[in-house]
């Protein structure tokens, strides 16, 4: 938690500025450079040669796969690829990387003036701008415990060096860390509907770095601008956000200055940490790599590319909500990953009523798969089974409490819908007259709702086939009672 309490009315004076910087691990078989595997989880320092180790008289070599994932990558995100791209050397020395000079890209990155829509609090999209995608590798980890000695010794795996990257810089266009979130979520999303990467944060496959600077409301020049780094969730990005904005404003509310710095956010006490001051970009000398070709991305390479976009995530949402009548926030939730909207539509296509379909799996499966604390994987009930339960209900079979039931003992036993529905079929009462004499009883007990009912307000009718369902112990067939209900209330 923030260690940081300033009044609302001292908040409110500033202006938040964010942006943000992604890195996502592409999903290629080999390296950026070499034909080293790109595998995480290997035995430390196997998937390494001469050129991921920048061994003299090496020469790399631009893995294909790599540059047709950062541009479908850019493409998705908006951006304009650039037909002739520039790898570059950024200089810098540190223990797990080798070489003493990452590849990257400067000033001619892969492509470049793209932009993503992310909801808002009120339902409307905010456009988030994104600078840049560029194009470069991963360095290898160092690794400070674990070991018998590592309090005194640190360890190197160099697997990670030479993995082929996508760096994603977003415009200082964010302005809370609600916000942040957001374009994190919607970002990664993309991704991963355009299967590039698998944007584990896990095991470092999306890292996230935040730029952050608050100014008083109405001042156009930015304020001296803080990166935080080390922050391996979304939710994590948000709270250090958070904590830095506050530490900045209070900070200049006592009359100081903030300086322009790499900090560290620290997980266990929720607060930022100074690490050293910010770099600047001529500190790197970047050159251009002598050793590799520009790139080049033709036309034809280009609209090849474009036809493999698949439909995105945003675009999918407008189009479920249009075809299935769904809403908003259900369309969110059956579309946040693409394989499951893939198994969603193609079962609700099958069913007699879509809608249904999406509510029983968020309401009824979701809700119990969340108590459980299970993936989506891990349910009892299949995709089919929900279809299934959908239909019944939709033909009056089964009333929704019975549902409720069904769903119940096939978490309990681990069993499927359709084994659940066969052994247990539910009792239902599709006698008339019993239905009936149920209804009198109901009737005779509400004389007031009756007469309000009879007085105009139809609505009631709900009121009393609940009443009914209760009193049938949920065996009434929904249809008939429906029937009957307004039957006897008009007669
Ligand atoms: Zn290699």
């Amino acid at each position: 938690m923030s260690a940081i309490a300033l009044s609302p009315q001292v908040l409110a004076k500033y202006e938040p500025v964010i942006g943000l910087e992604v890195h996502v691990q592409l999903l290629t078989r080999t390296k950026a450079f070499c034909g080293c595997q790109n595998h995480f989880g290997s035995e430390p320092n196997t998937n390494i040669c001469p050129v991921c180790l920048g061994l003299p008289g090496s020469l790399p070599v631009l893995n294909s796969q790599a540059v047709a994932f950062a541009t479908l990558a850019s493409l998705a995100i908006n951006c304009e690829v650039r037909e002739r791209s520039i790898f570059a050397r950024k200089n810098y020395f540190y223990p797990d990387l080798p070489k003493g000079y990452q590849i990257s890209q400067f000033d001619k990155p892969l492509a470049e003036h793209g932009w993503i829509d992310v909801p808002t609090a009120d339902g409307k999209t905010k456009r988030i701008g994104i600078t840049r995608l560029h194009m470069e590798e991963d360095a290898g980890k160092s690794i400070h415990d674990g070991f018998a000695d590592s309090a005194t010794r640190t360890y190197l795996d160099l697997n990670r060096c030479g993995t082929p990257l996508a760096e994603i810089v977003s415009e200082p266009d964010i302005r809370t860390p609600d916000e942040a979130f957001e374009y994190l979520t919607r970002l990664k999303e993309i991704l991963l509907y355009c299967e590039v990467s698998d944007c584990n944060m896990e095991e470092g496959s999306l890292r996230c770095d935040a730029n952050v600077s608050v100014r008083p409301w109405g001042q156009e020049k930015f304020g001296a601008k803080v990166e935080v780094k080390n922050v391996n969730s979304f939710r994590f990005v948000r709270a250090a956000l958070e904590y830095e904005i506050e530490r900045q404003i209070e900070v200049i509310e006592s009359g100081g200055h903030i300086s322009q710095e790499t900090r560290l956010w620290n997980v266990a006490e929720g607060r930022t940490y100074s690490m050293r001051s910010k770099e600047q970009a001529h500190d790197y000398r970047y050159f251009p790599e002598p050793d590799l070709p520009p790139v080049i991305v033709s036309a034809e390479f280009l609209a090849a590319t474009k036809k493999k976009l698949p439909e995105l995530p945003e675009a999918r949402r407008a189009r479920m909500i249009a075809e299935y009548e769904l809403a908003s926030q259900d369309a969110f939730t059956l579309t946040a990953e693409r394989a499951f909207a893939d198994r969603f539509e193609a079962a609700a296509r099958t069913a007699r009523n879509p809608r249904r379909v999406a509510n029983l799996l968020i309401s009824e499966l979701g809700g119990r798969l969340k108590a459980l604390g299970l993936e989506q994987e891990q349910s009892p009930v299949s995709m089919a089974g929900v279809v299934h339960a959908s239909d019944l209900l939709d033909e009056g079979k089964i009333s929704s409490k019975q549902l409720k039931q069904l769903f119940d003992a096939c978490f309990e036993k681990g069993e499927d819908f359709a084994t659940v529905y066969e052994r247990e079929k539910p009792r239902q009462i599709t006698d008339t007259g019993a239905i009936e004499a149920l209804i009198d009883e109901v009737i005779a007990a509400n004389p007031k709702q009756v007469e309000q009912y009879r007085g105009g307000k139809k609505t009631l009718s709900a009121f009393f086939v609940g009443q009914v369902m209760k009193a049938s112990k949920g065996q009434a067939n929904p249809a008939l009672l429906n029937e009957l209900v307004v039957k006897k209330l008009e007669g």
